[in-house]
């Protein structure tokens, strides 16, 4: 459920009319709701009522918008981050460090060393070279580094191919097999409190069996873990729960999501981190767009909206659905190919979609925008990145500033020697 919604005949986020937005703040512009926002942190927290010591770190990659962020910190939430640019931002949204996951394959030496001055809850290690490299640092600064070997369990997530962690030949985690004798290496640390294992599997997962599989493995790793001697007393589950992108489209609920966890996870006795991205901003968010003109086609006409892909890259990156919807939609329909300015086919929203019936001039939303949507925005063909604004009730606030093309070439110079 959102609170994007009809009223009077013009589609509202929350209680501000979409056209307020579009004549304040120009076009094409993310509008986010505060309330979608909390109540899909609600939901997923209630959903884990069943797990007794959780942890819950929002994706910050999904919707790094610090606006969005504060909002899940006053829910209680934590942050899962890839990069020191990521951490900064969970910092400065007032979460505590100790709330902070940091996760990734390639964090750099000063990154590793910046999240330790931090003092950040947990490291998820992704490989041996890694967490060598972590426990030198830590024992040059004098600080002990909490981490947690992030695995890769071989397990298709049935997700697409670019969003799937999960199989043995992804470049994410420690093959499960040669976890043991990684964890017994990197245990060995003095620098280093190896407390656990991690996993994440994909994004964007219809089905919570490639879920419940790879928990089933990772439960069998901690067995043998402490078998082995080693001490086990957190495991982070990662985050990958679907959203629907399609009106009428269902997907696992977190309700059967937190479920299955609380069922394979009973007898574990560690304190559980998840990492929830998507299903907790996906649908809080859309971006609302202008019609530039519509073209006629071949056969369906071309909608020419002025969101393109450097704004909302799913589509083009993963032949992603958005549903697209007139803000005042007049009854009618229409079939057409909703397409953006860029000069590349691949600027394509969708084609031969069934949808209202637009003219030049007219508003529309791309649905779903939430989450993988402003965060992934480029500024190719010099277009700049569009503004976001947060709704709260009646009211709403531009949370990040258009940025446009001029102030991006203000940073490039051309050197004396080419003058
Ligand atoms: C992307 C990512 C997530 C979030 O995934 P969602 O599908 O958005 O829930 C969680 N953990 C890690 C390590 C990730 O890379």
């Amino acid at each position: 459920m959102d609170h994007f919604a009809l009223q009077s005949g013009v589609m509202h986020a929350e209680d501000v009319a979409l056209p307020r937005i579009a004549e304040d703040v120009g076009t094409p512009v993310y509008v986010y709701s505060r309330a979608t926002l909390e109540r899909h942190a609600r939901v997923f927290r209630e959903a884990l009522d069943g797990v007794p010591n959780k942890l819950i770190a929002f994706a910050v990659k999904a919707n790094p918008n610090l606006a969005v962020l504060k909002v899940l910190q006053r829910q209680g939430y934590g942050a899962d981050v890839v990069s020191v640019g990521e951490m900064r931002r969970a910092l400065a949204a007032g979460i505590e460090p100790a709330k902070i996951v940091f996760s990734g394959v390639g964090k750099t030496a000063a990154e590793l060393e910046a999240a330790l001055k931090a003092g950040i809850g947990q490291f998820n290690i992704e490989s041996e070279e890694e967490g060598i490299e972590l426990a030198e640092i830590a024992a040059r600064m004098g600080c002990l580094a909490q981490c947690a070997l992030r695995i890769n369990p071989d397990v298709d997530a049935g997700t697409h191919d670019k969003i799937s962690t999960g199989k043995a030949d992804n470049k994410f985690g420690v093959p499960i097999d040669e976890a043991g004798q990684i964890f017994g290496k990197l245990a060995g640390q003095p620098s280093v409190n190896l407390r656990g294992v991690a996993v994440h599997i994909g994004s964007q997962l219809g089905d919570l069996a490639p879920l419940e599989r790879a928990f089933e493995k990772l439960g069998n790793l901690v067995t043998a873990l402490r078998g082995a001697g080693h001490t086990i007393t957190h495991v982070d589950l990662g985050g990958g729960l679907g959203v629907p992108y399609k009106q009428g489209e269902t997907l696992p609920s977190p309700a059967e999501y937190g479920a299955m966890v609380a069922r394979v996870t009973k007898d574990w006795d560690v304190s559980l981190i998840f990492e929830p991205g998507r299903v907790i901003a996906g649908n809080a968010g859309v971006l609302l767009t202008r019609v530039v003109r519509v073209k006629r086609g071949i056969n369906d006409p071309f909608v020419i909206v002025d969101a393109a892909m450097n704004d909302l890259a799913r589509p083009a990156l993963y032949g992603a659905y958005h549903d697209f919807a007139a803000v005042e939609p007049g009854g009618d329909r229409m079939t057409a190919n909703i397409v953006g300015p860029i000069c590349e086919t691949g600027d394509t929203f969708a084609m031969g979609r069934d949808c209202d019936r637009l003219v030049t001039g007219d508003l529309a939303v791309f649905r779903t925008a939430g989450a993988y949507g402003a965060t992934m925005a480029s500024s190719y063909n010099s277009r700049g990145f569009v503004a976001e604004v947060l709704v709260d009730g009646d009211k709403f606030a531009v949370v990040a500033d258009r940025i446009d093309a001029g102030e991006i070439m203000d940073a490039e110079r051309v050197p004396d020697w080419l003058e």
